[in-house]
């Protein structure tokens, strides 16, 4: 079975990684619904372009993942929900000293609580479809920490902790839960940063590419939204029908340091 009309549901899919991800289903066959918490025109737009340009069933639906019950929202007004990506997320850096508990607090509910959220909405849609992928995008803060990012690395840890939990749970149905662990990706994001970090360091684009950003990522390349968004594609397949409650990294060796 290949991912050819199933739909997607993609959390936090207005920019970045999250549109790679649904662009890469699209190109798939897959529908897909995209999300954040805006309702722009934009947003819709950017749904229409997809379908435009694949021919799948392409939505937006607004919906703020900090929030539990609009989580379950945005699943219940899919109506099918065959992939799930959990991929909102936020980051905040500062001491632990000196967190802002409003930023622990906004960090824990995208980054860790959605993804609980969603995944109990969309399971039981799963089972009555009989089929069912759930993706989880963690970081490689999901596996190893960094100075000065608690929150974002309890959430992450917590993100594949959960993983395998529903992993468990699913282990005898034909549905498998995953999680996909990114290094440094250029995102608008990350790009956006560069200028500031040449500023602060005063170094060339390049050495804060290389020497700063992807200080951790040994290839000292970014991972790609599409190289991302393939791995999703990949863990949808039936090849990973029996990749269940494990941790794929797109993290140019990071994680083998
Ligand atoms: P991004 O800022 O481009 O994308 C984040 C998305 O989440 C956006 O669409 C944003 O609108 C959405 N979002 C934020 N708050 C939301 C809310 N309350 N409700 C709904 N949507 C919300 O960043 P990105 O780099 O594409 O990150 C996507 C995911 O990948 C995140 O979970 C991030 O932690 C993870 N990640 C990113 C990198 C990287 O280097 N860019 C590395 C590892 C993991």
């Amino acid at each position: 079975m290949s991912v050819s009309g199933k739909t997607a549901v993609i959390t936090g899919s207005n920019s970045g990684i999250g549109l790679g991800i649904a662009r890469e289903f699209a190109k798939a066959g897959a529908n897909v619904v995209l999300n954040s918490f805006t309702d722009r025109d934009e947003d819709h737009a950017l749904a229409a372009e997809i379908a435009a340009e694949t021919g799948v069933t392409a939505t937006y639906i607004q919906a703020d993942m900090s929030k539990g019950d609009q989580c379950r929202a945005l699943v219940e007004r899919a109506g099918t929900c065959d992939i799930l990506i959990n991929n909102a997320g936020i980051q905040h850096v500062a001491p632990i000293d000196q967190f802002p508990v409003d930023k622990w607090d906004a960090i824990i509910a995208i980054n860790m609580n959605s993804a609980f959220h969603t995944t109990a909405a969309a399971l039981p849609m799963m089972r009555e479809g009989g089929w069912g992928r759930v993706i989880n995008i963690a970081s490689a803060h999901g596996l190893t920490a960094s100075p000065y990012k608690a929150a974002y690395i309890a959430a992450k840890h917590g993100v594949v902790g959960m993983t395998k939990t529903v992993a468990l749970e699913t282990a005898e149905e034909p549905i498998t839960a995953n999680a996909v662990c990114p290094g440094y990706v250029l995102t608008p994001l990350v790009e956006a940063q560069i200028p500031d970090t040449m500023k602060e360091y005063n170094m060339s684009r390049e050495d804060v590419i290389r020497n700063v950003m992807l200080a951790r990522q040994p290839s000292k390349e970014f991972a790609t939204v599409e190289q991302l968004g393939g791995t999703c594609v990949f863990l949808a397949s039936d090849a990973a029908a029996q990749i269940t409650g494990t941790t794929i990294s797109v993290d140019g060796g990071w994680t083998a340091l």
